[in-house]
């Protein structure tokens, strides 16, 4: 009988642990060969010696310096579940070759297996999302009466995107789960703490009370809340931003799935349950059912499918790098409302919605020509739920349309029009979402335009972008608005 050695991410128990027994490791260098967010860290780490407190007895806690030497510490082989990165799936392999890898076996951390997802993929000229949706639906007879969805329609996204309530400053949600810090989160700030202070860790992001969910109790816990009383709102507003309001409807369960606490088939099951009982409606419980099976899963497996060089393509030959203001989080400095309160929260909490993501900092990181491969490593590092296999298609992929349109069929952006639409920021802010020159011109208007002026002949091609790039033709003020971009340099807007 062999031990099993469970990583950072396998921590709940649907990774068996068998009756062999586990190993857990703290791997120094690995924590310390990036800048994270130090709330990032802090999860990470709680969670693994939480984890180690649960197991007791039959846990093996080992803390070293780099992988290997645990693993030579410890002095017999190990059984492992499929990693979650190129990087580490190549570092096993080449210990089942020495011996200290006994097997890989397919990870329980997903509802589909690799093979599977393969034979789904067969020879499609495109890998919908859409289309794995259904096949995810059907395959695990979730919202399914017989061979059709419930209400006739698979999905209700086109219900799920109105702008804020007006005139409310929050969604007026439920409050969310928040977790009880306790000896273990005492010691990991200590921890990371006197790491800091000897210079061996550098991090990035304010510290804070940790908001999210690191143990299996905390997980369900935080489950439970979410459907019971936060799913019901979950849905319509699920594209809008209140500057008052950084939790909305949304779920907060990144950080546990990712973390495996949570099993995603558990936790759409549970959503469904609420549907069934008459507690949430349809169309919410779709939403996030087609999130956690269908968009999770998917970003999953196209990391795989894609391959390890998927996440350096660069087709918008976007190459500047990252200003350090925006490197370091330093939102205090950005008198954009939006970005800077989107940026704020990322050095508050390693955490902001889907859409601040998207529409926000992708957006911008677009129009200023950001290199994918710098904002993902970016991305990576900076949000709590971050981990390889989930960027480069949200990053690469959505956000900067940096593969061709392999995941999208356009960029995902846009000038202050659509902030002001979905958003309460631009009430507040010194600039006009309205205005394209001027020193009043809002950077996102302005950077829409001059994005679509820079890469009119890499996105001629594209059907859906034909009117927008049509449409800067009308522009009296193009060329001004150009060399305003230009002249804004590197600055903070
Ligand atoms: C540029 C960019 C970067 C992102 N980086 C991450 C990341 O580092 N880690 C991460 O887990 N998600 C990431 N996402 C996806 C998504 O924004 C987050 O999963 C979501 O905001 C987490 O909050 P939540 O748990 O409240 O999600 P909810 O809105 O409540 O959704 C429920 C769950 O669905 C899953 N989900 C939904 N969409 C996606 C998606 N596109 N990719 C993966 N899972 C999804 C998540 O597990 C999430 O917890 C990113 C999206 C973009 C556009
Ligand atoms: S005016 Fe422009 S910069 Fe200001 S909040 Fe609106 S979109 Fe953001």
């Amino acid at each position: 009988m062999t031990r099993r050695w469970l990583f950072a991410d396998q921590l709940g128990p649907h990774f068996d642990v068998g009756r062999s027994g586990v190993l857990l490791v703290e791997s120094r260098a690995a924590l310390g060969r990036r800048r994270y967010h130090r709330q990032k860290l802090h999860l990470i780490l709680s969670a693994l010696r939480h984890r180690a407190t649960d197991l007791g007895d039959s846990a093996v806690y080992l803390r070293a310096d780099t992988y290997g030497e645990a693993l030579a510490e410890l002095g017999e082989p190990v059984r492992v579940y499929e990693p979650t990165s190129f990087a580490a799936d190549a570092f096993v392999r080449r210990r089942l070759e020495s011996g200290e890898v006994e097997s890989v076996d397919p990870t329980p951390g997903y509802s589909l297996r690799k093979d599977e997802f393969a034979t789904w993929a067969g020879d499609r000229r495109r890998l919908r999302m859409d289309d794995f949706y259904r096949f995810q639906r059907q395959r695990l007879d979730l919202l399914m009466e017989g061979a059709d969805p419930v209400g006739g329609r698979w999905s209700y996204d086109d219900e799920n995107r109105e702008p804020p309530p007006k005139g409310k400053a929050t969604l007026g949600a439920p409050a969310p789960y928040r977790p009880r810090e306790d000896d273990i989160d005492a010691e990991v700030r200590d921890d990371l703490d006197r790491w800091a202070r000897d210079d061996r860790l550098e991090t990035v992001g304010a510290d804070g009370p940790r908001l999210f969910a690191v143990t299996r109790r905390e997980a369900l816990a935080a489950l439970e809340r979410f459907v019971t009383e936060r799913l019901v709102g979950f849905g319509p507003h699920e594209d809008a931003m209140l500057k008052g309001d950084w939790e909305m409807a949304h779920s907060l369960l990144s950080v546990p799935l990712n973390l495996g606490l949570l099993s995603p088939v558990e936790v759409a099951e549970r959503a469904v349950q609420a549907y069934a009982d008459g507690d949430a409606p349809l169309a919410s419980v779709e939403g996030f059912v087609r999130q956690v099976v269908g968009w999770r899963e998917y970003v999953w497996h196209v990391y795989w499918h894609f391959g390890r060089t998927y996440r350096r393509r660069n087709t918008m030959a976007a190459r500047s790098s990252l200003p350090p203001w925006f490197d370091d989080l330093e939102a205090d400095s950005v008198d954009a409302a939006c970005l800077g309160d989107v940026l704020g929260g990322v050095r508050d909490r390693g955490w902001v919605h889907h859409i601040p993501r998207l529409m926000v900092l992708g957006n911008w990181a677009a129009q200023r020509g950001y290199d994918p491969d710098e904002l993902t490593e970016w991305f990576q590092t900076r949000f709590v739920d971050g981990y390889d296999w989930v960027m480069p298609a949200n990053v690469v992929g959505m956000s900067q349309h940096a593969d061709g349109g392999a995941m999208a069929t356009k960029p995902y952006v846009s000038g202050g029009a659509y902030i002001d639409r979905m958003s309460d920021y631009c009430g507040g802010c010194r600039y006009d979402p309205k205005k394209r020159v001027g020193e009043d011109a809002c950077p996102f208007t302005a950077g829409y335009w001059a994005y679509l002026d820079r890469n009119a002949d890499r996105l001629e091609g594209n059907n859906r972008m034909a009117r927008p790039l049509q449409g800067r033709h009308r522009l009296k003020d193009l060329h001004e608005l150009v060399e305003q971009e230009k002249a804004r340099g590197d600055d903070p807007p």
